[in-house]
This record gives structure tokens, sequence and C-alpha cells, in this order.
């Protein structure tokens, strides 16, 4: 285990085609740190989270997990992969598959675990998260809720050191929000290295260790959620602010 932040992002750059969507973005995050990030729409939230695992490459500067740089391809890519869970808007279950068999799919596929050892261990998350009476069913017949509690599952089955988040309760209706972060809270209580994309104010303040702001590419500010909420320092985030809260 190194020593160093077990994220850290330096002078990231990233371009797509002319647009500059990362600009210079330097971010470090902890081990059993929880960073949460905001910002307008079109910030460069997603593709940073993306750059983390590398659905993303980058164009200049550096990102380093766990002490190494990100690898490129490989075997190496795969183990980033399940290292670094990640949860998206959309749910992204297998439909053809039961809850079980997509909480199991990558211990047994990916980590070649027993079948018997992947079970135990996915009824386990499964009742973590709430679900375990929802194990035989297809995604189509949870709630929004369950299925993303379902793919959070589905993450934590790898073991992962850390957890991204890209505006996971985004796509749910407004009565099931709560579900999701709850289980969000916990982990994050638990000590799960969490980056967290969210326009949730309330699990900012709650949960964050630190709180992100971006806009137009760059990480503007950065501060502890009672400071940061208290006083923004920058223009763009008091005026961010002032539209969400
Ligand atoms: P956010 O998550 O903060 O809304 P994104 O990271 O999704 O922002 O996008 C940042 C900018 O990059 C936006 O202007 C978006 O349109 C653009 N963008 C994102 N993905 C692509 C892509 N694959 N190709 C071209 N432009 C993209
Ligand atoms: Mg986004």
């Amino acid at each position: 285990m190194s020593h160093e932040p077990l994220i850290v992002l330096d002078s990231v750059n990233k371009w797509f085609g002319d647009l500059h969507v990362l600009r210079d973005v330097s971010l470090t995050v902890d081990r059993g740190e929880v960073v949460v990030v905001i910002g307008p729409s079109g910030s460069g939230k997603s593709t940073l989270c993306r750059a983390v695992n590398r659905l993303e490459t980058i164009n200049s500067g550096s990102i380093r997990f766990d002490g190494k740089d990100l690898p490129a391809e490989g075997r190496a890519l795969a183990k980033l992969r399940s290292e670094v869970g990640m949860v998206f808007q959309s749910f992204n279950l297998f439909a053809h598959m039961s809850i079980l068999d997509n909480v199991m799919l990558g211990p047994v596929k990916v980590r070649g675990e027993s079948k018997a050892v992947a079970r135990e261990r996915a009824l386990a998350l499964l009742d973590r998260v709430g679900i375990a009476n929802q194990a035989d069913k297809l995604p189509v017949q949870l709630s929004g809720g369950q299925q993303q509690r379902a793919a959070i599952a589905r993450a934590l089955a790898m073991q992962p050191k850390a957890m991204l988040f890209d505006e996971p309760t985004s796509a749910l209706d407004p009565e099931m929000v709560g579900e999701v972060l709850e289980v969000m809270t916990s982990l994050a209580k638990e000590g799960m290295t969490m980056i967290v994309v969210t326009h949730e104010m309330g699990f900012a303040r709650a949960a964050a260790d630190r709180v992100a702001f971006m806009a137009d590419g760059q990480l503007v500010e950065q501060a502890p959620p009672a400071e940061f909420f208290a006083n923004p320092k920058s223009e763009r985030a008091r005026d961010f602010l002032s539209k969400v809260l």
C-alpha cells in the first residue's frame, strides 16, 4: 500500500477536438475521504470521473491511483476498473440477468471466484443495500431506486478501493432519491474512498469531507462543506449556489 493519497490528479488536461474540457485540474483524494464534485452542466464533472478509471484518456498531466500511474491496457487496466467501482446515472444492469447474477458476474468472470463464494457475498451485499428480497428478479421488475442500489452492490462485489458516483440519483423519481443517498452515506461512514458528482447539496453537507466546485473545465475551489457553503470564495461558486440552493 502506497502512502500517497489514493487518487492523485496532477494538472490534468483533456480536449474533445477543440473543446478544452479539463483545464489543469489537480485533485487528490485520500484513503477514506469523500469528495463531492459539484458544478454546472458541461463543466467537466463526468469527464473527470471517467478519466479516473480510464474510460477517457487525458491529453496531458497525470492521474495516479494507489501509488501508480493509471495503466493503459490489458490486465492492469481490468484490475484498475475492478478497484475503482463506478455508478452512473443510468443503472447499466444487464437486462437479461437476475439481480443476483448481475452482482455475481464480475467476481466470477473477472476475479475468478467460485460461484458459491460469489453468491454468498452477493446476497450479503444485496442485504446491505436493502434489496435481498429482489435477488431473483430481473432489473425491469425493480423500481429505479432498487436498480440503482443493485448497481451499487454490483460495484461493491468487486471489493473496490474507491467508488465513483456520477449523478447516481439524477434519473430517479424524487421519492427514490433518499434510499440511494442513504446507501451512499453509510458507505461513506464505513470509510469508503469516494468521488461523488451530485446536485444533492444535502448529501454534500452531510457526507462530504470536501466539496470541489468545477466550472468550465476548471476546479475553481475546494473546501470542507461547512466552509464552502457558508463562504464560497469565487463569484462562479456563489452564482451556482444561488441557483441550486
Ligand atoms: P458535466 O458532467 O459537468 O456535465 P461533461 O464532462 O459531461 O460535463 O462534459 C464536459 C464538456 O465536454 C461538455 O461541453 C460536453 O458537451 C463535452 N463532451 C463530453 N463528452 C464528449 C465527447 N465524448 N465528445 C465530445 N464532447 C464531449
Ligand atoms: Mg455529467
